[in-house]
């Protein structure tokens, strides 16, 4: 049986979900939501580690997060391009898992693959409805348009300001769990061999828990992740904000 997904987050690399969303999806999960992760490349590109050593790192963050599905394009780590070669795998990879909402990239952030993959996906998440876009099911018959109703930009390094502040309070120990998987990648106490990175550090580790507190703060609560409505965001009433309490 086809397996539909109620969330689809893509990211251009494996870690970029779990540093930008990691508690969101883990919300998710625990109130039984069926997410997927989209690894767009193999951060084959990175200082340190490998791509075999970061798809074993991904495999163990995503059964962390408790995901159904985690997924790598194989497109090139630091050559991702808008064009119809690359844009095929993820229209075929929406239309595979029909999520009613997708979380993707910041329009522009410091890795110029966050930006790249944002306008790549942003494209994509329309083109994904057009009939005249062929594409086909592992199984070789033709699959069929979909678009997903709902897109938000999840924040990564550059700061936005944000339309949606998703509660994480419960959820920061299994993200920061999930984050700890990438043992080559972040939370790095003895950088042995390889050079040290941007993000490798204790520092930046601790930066992510700060940020979370911080929009938690802007939001009333302990901790926050941020988001960016790609499309208004529309409710049927205003009768949800009444099971939200927040500090004011
Ligand atoms: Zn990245």
């Amino acid at each position: 049986m086809k397996l539909s997904l109620d969330v689809l987050a893509f990211g251009a690399h494996p870690d970029d979900i779990e540093i930008s969303c990691g508690g969101t999806i883990a919300s998710l999960t625990q109130k039984g939501k069926k997410v997927g992760i989209i690894d767009l490349t193999k951060g084959e590109m990175g200082t340190r580690g490998s791509s075999e050593i970061r798809k074993s790192e991904a495999e163990e963050a995503a059964r962390i997060l408790g995901v159904s599905v985690r997924e790598n394009l194989g497109l090139p780590d630091t050559l991702l391009q808008n064009t119809r070669e690359y844009q095929l795998p993820v229209i075929t990879i929406l239309r595979k898992y029909r999520p009613q909402i997708c979380l993707i990239n910041a329009p522009f952030d410091r890795h110029p693959d966050h930006g790249n993959a944002s306008q790549l996906l942003v494209d994509c998440l329309f083109l994904s409805g057009l009939q005249k876009i062929d594409t086909l099911e592992e199984d070789g018959s033709p699959q069929i348009p979909w678009r997903p109703s709902f897109v938000f930009h999840y924040m990564q390094d550059r700061t936005f300001t944000p339309d949606l502040l998703i509660d994480i309070t419960d959820t920061l120990d299994t993200k920061e769990k999930a984050l700890k998987a990438f043992k080559t990648q972040l939370n790095v106490q003895d950088p042995g061999d390889e050079p040290e990175t941007y993000i490798s550090g204790v520092s930046f580790f601790e930066g992510l828990r700060a940020r979370a507190r911080f929009y938690g703060h802007m939001a009333g609560v302990d901790f926050a992740e941020p988001f960016k409505a790609h499309h208004p965001i529309i409710l049927s009433d205003l009768s949800v904000f009444q099971d939200i309490k927040v500090r004011r």
